[in-house]
């Protein structure tokens, strides 16, 4: 069965798009632990980053590097905090995390933010990403 990811990829379920390209798909999390938070996953349904081939997994983290810098701009930050979780979805997937200070990378804090907000923070990440990514 497809993962909910996979549904998010091929349009399925709605998701707050950020980027995408032949192999990889970037979106807001529904449940964001810092305004910002964004899931990147690649295409492929593999259910632990560990088991990625290596050129799936150095290229998912060369286009989380897009994000992240498109991220950075559109979300100022003093750093955008990465992290592999995995034990709610098993498709491989990053988290990338607008973070000032340790706290914003708990887990234990999601947050819930109305979907005028979420679109508006989408729209200004996209923005900027689409930059980094030449789009
Ligand atoms: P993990 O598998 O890394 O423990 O966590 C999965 C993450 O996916 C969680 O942060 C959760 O909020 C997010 N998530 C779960 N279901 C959905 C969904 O349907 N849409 C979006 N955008 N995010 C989701």
């Amino acid at each position: 069965m497809a993962t909910i990811f996979s549904k998010i990829i091929s349009g399925e379920i709605p998701c707050y798009k950020i980027a995408e390209d032949e192999r990889y798909f970037a979106f807001l999390d529904i449940n964001p632990v810092a305004p910002g938070h964004t899931l990147v996953v690649p295409k492929r349904e593999v259910s632990y980053l560990f088991d990625l081939t290596d050129e799936e997994y150095v290229g998912l983290e060369l286009f989380a590097k897009r994000v992240a810098e498109g991220l950075r701009e559109a979300m100022p930050c003093k750093r955008i905090g990465e992290a592999v979780i995995g034990l709610e979805v098993p498709h491989a997937h990053i988290h990338l995390i607008p973070i000032n200070t340790e706290r914003d990378m708990d887990f234990s804090n999601k947050q819930s933010l109305p979907g005028e907000q979420m679109a508006s923070i989408c729209a200004r990440i996209k923005e900027a990403v689409d930059k980094k990514l030449g789009a």
